[in-house]
């Protein structure tokens, strides 16, 4: 199997300014095509130091991936750097040069000499062609590929990405295929317990688990003779793995739950409002960072203080006197408020305290109360959150989300 190593360049990444994700996403795109990284190094701009990393690179793995330092600019030199290891000159390329000369006419702006310099690649190298002004570079050495993208995350994402069929033949002739299930609900060793030998190691499909905010994602990497049939794989797996979690399940690829929700209320064609305190409008904004989400999203509220709760949903007064505003009673009083008022199918309310303020022995920081009301009942959950403000809140729209996905079916 071929492995991967991965060099980024820049001092500012040394310096601790650029947080280096690059090596990240490289990381995760590799393994997907089934050459994983067995070694990553960050070094400054300086020539020698990168020949350095390159030898030390290329002595660890098969395929050398360099990000970083292929601008116009005197301290971008992984151009010579890659000469200098190759041990060949930089030559100028015409159909670079002319790419160059298009890409600043097209813009209207005169091409400022210091461009010229990205038109030289070393000998017998090819290139990646250019997003921004950086043409990235391909080299073959020894029987290793080495592959220079610019720094800028989206420009080097993309430009990988059109590398992406020469490194698979240069892989060997597995397909590899990788398939994501998204879950939520459940903490990963609790997931990772429930799938058992499906996440041993060394299997085929193998199964990764990562998780941000909450959420879980599966990754189901299955390689085969053909795409075909490593596809066919991934599928019969993501199967296995949802009758095992079954619910926990909220959908696949990048989707998130805001995603996952508002596909349900359309399909359904209801409605939605929201009522937030403790959130602020963050899960009214996840909701609507979907494109069309004016079709089911219907009202929302940030009912910060107990005045608003009261004029604006018509919670009674004497309830936070007695229970409190973060509290079963108000949230459910919340979500009532705002359903009657705004006349959607569903409405969520979302009271608790974020902190690092605010709490008291019977009331800590990070207790969230939830509601979903809905024609026939309501929804009630109390959460505790630990972890501090923004990932109380975070956690909190989750949730709410979640329990609207599960109510909707
Ligand atoms: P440019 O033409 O913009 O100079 P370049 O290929 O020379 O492109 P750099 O100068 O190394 O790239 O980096 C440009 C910007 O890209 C940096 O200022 C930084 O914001 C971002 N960047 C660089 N390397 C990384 C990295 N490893 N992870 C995340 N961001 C990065
Ligand atoms: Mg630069």
């Amino acid at each position: 199997m071929k492995q991967a190593s991965i060099v980024t360049i820049g001092n500012e990444i040394l310096a601790g300014l650029t947080v280096d994700t690059n090596a990240a996403f490289l990381a995760i795109e590799l393994q997907n095509i089934g050459i994983p990284v067995v070694s990553s190094y960050t070094v400054g701009d300086e020539i020698d130091a990168i020949v350095q990393k390159l030898n030390l690179a290329s002595s660890d793995a098969d395929v050398i991936v360099v990000t970083g330092g292929l601008g116009p600019t005197d301290d971008d030199i992984t151009r010579q750097a890659f000469a200098k290891f190759l041990g060949v000159e930089l030559e100028l390329r015409e159909e670079i040069f002319q790419r160059l000369i298009d890409f600043f006419k097209s813009r209207n702006i005169p091409m400022p000499e210091k461009n010229k310099v990205q038109a030289y690649i070393p000998s017998g190298a090819e290139y990646i062609p250019n997003v921004g002004t950086a043409p990235g570079i391909i080299a073959r050495n020894e029987g290793k590929m080495l592959i220079a993208l610019p720094g800028v995350p989206w420009e080097a994402d993309k430009m990988f990405k059109f590398v992406i069929p020469e490194l698979k033949e240069f892989a060997g002739t597995q397909a590899i295929e990788v398939c994501r299930l998204k879950c939520f609900g459940l903490g990963e060793s609790v997931i990772a317990e429930m799938l058992g030998d499906k996440m041993l190691r060394g299997r085929n499909p193998l199964v990764n688990c990562t998780v941000h905010d909450g959420i879980i994602t599966l990754h189901i990497v299955a390689s085969a003779e053909n795409s075909e049939k490593a596809i066919q794989k991934c599928r019969e797996e993501e199967k296995k793995l949802r009758e095992v979690l079954g619910d926990l399940v909220y959908g696949s690829g990048d989707e998130t739950l805001a995603e996952a929700v508002s596909k349900k209320l359309a399909l359904q064609g209801k409605t939605i409002a929201t009522a937030e305190s403790c959130t602020g409008g963050l899960l009214s904004k996840m909701l609507t960072d979907i494109s069309g989400s004016s079709n089911y999203f219907n009202y929302g509220w940030i009912t910060y203080s107990n005045k608003a709760k009261i004029t604006q949903l018509d919670v009674p007064a004497d309830l936070i006197e007695q229970y409190g505003a973060v509290s079963e009673q108000v949230a459910k009083e919340m979500a009532q408020g705002a359903r009657k008022k705004s006349g959607a199918d569903f409405a969520i309310a979302i009271t608790g305290i974020a902190g690092p303020t605010g709490g008291s022995e019977q009331k800590p920081v990070g207790l969230v109360y939830i509601c979903v009301d809905y024609d026939g009942g309501c929804d009630v959950k109390q959460c505790f959150f630990t972890f501090g403000r923004e990932f109380t809140r975070l956690r909190a729209a989750h949730t709410a989300l979640n329990m609207l996905r599960q109510r909707l079916g």
